[in-house]
């Protein structure tokens, strides 16, 4: 098949990977109904590795439903309570803080932050999250992020959160373009997506074929050097997350909290990759 060019840098040198990718055999499937089906290439220039044959947008509605439903609000991970601490200590500081959530999922963020006082706005595409989201008294629009900045683009926030959806997403640097369009002059975009790199990858066995290379629903890989080649161009430099002591006996916070101590010193983050842009100045 021709290969589409790399996705961050437009180079041409792409390399199929997936028969060296560790966990995946050479014809590998996620299911029957996809065998041999998906093609995973890196980058030879930069890194970057994604898969050149995404489900269509039909066949993904069909994936999301079977594979990402529950009747009840899952469980919050440590990055959900993480992430609402750092948007509360912002909102000491600027009481008008504004924040935009892209994809907000079971809304485990808004729930945390919901009575904190700050606006909170959060797109969510799934009906039935939304759904959910509106019974519990948590409104949430049903649009995607480019129909949200065409309809409202006198809007700026200070906050835009994307959190575990740029893995997901065919186009990555598009989205993060419309982000840029309704990012206040000094605003932050937070950004969650998890590592090429984890050590779990090596670690657990079984751990990469179930929570990493699943070419369904993760279109996406990245690590922390291909996230920045990506959106330096569009002037945007980042930053680790800040050191937040966990407050309570929380294991998945502590968790959390050593990941990003280690992000500090490692070149590449020993698990997910958790990153604050900002407008790069000068
Ligand atoms: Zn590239």
């Amino acid at each position: 098949m021709d290969l589409e060019n790399c996705i961050v840098c437009d180079s041409s040198f792409l390399q199929v990977i997936h028969n060296k990718v560790e966990s995946l055999p050479s014809n590998f499937s996620v299911t029957n109904n996809h065998a041999g089906r998906f093609v995973i290439v890196r980058c030879q220039s930069c890194g970057m590795t994604f898969v050149q044959n995404p489900l269509t947008s039909e066949e993904e509605k069909e994936v999301d439903l079977i594979e990402d439903f529950h009747e009840e609000f899952p469980e919050p991970e440590g990055r959900h309570r993480y992430m609402a601490r750092m948007l509360i200590g912002e909102y000491e500081k600027n009481s008008r803080l504004r924040v935009l959530e892209v994809g907000c999922g079971y809304g485990a963020i808004l729930r945390f932050v919901r009575d904190k006082g700050f606006r909170y706005e959060a797109l969510e595409l799934s009906p039935w999250r939304v759904k959910m989201l509106e019974e519990a008294g948590y409104p949430v629009a049903r649009m995607t992020l480019r129909e949200y900045s065409r309809k409202y683009q006198d809007r700026k926030f200070d906050v835009i959160i994307i959190d575990n959806v740029l893995e997901h997403i065919v186009g990555p640097k598009k989205i993060m373009e419309e982000a840029m369009a309704l990012l206040a002059p000094e605003g932050k975009i937070i950004i969650s997506v998890p590592g090429l790199y984890d050590v779990r990858r090596w670690l657990v066995p079984g751990w990469a074929r179930k929570y990493l290379w699943q070419p369904k629903r993760h279109v996406n890989f990245f690590c922390s050097r291909t996230l920045a080649s990506m959106l330096s161009p569009m002037g945007l430099q980042g930053g680790s997350f800040p050191l937040l002591f966990p407050r309570s006996a929380d294991a998945r916070q502590f968790i959390l909290f050593l990941e990003i101590i280690f992000d500090r010193f490692l070149p590449e983050p020993l698990f997910g990759l958790y990153r604050i842009f900002a407008k790069a100045s000068g």
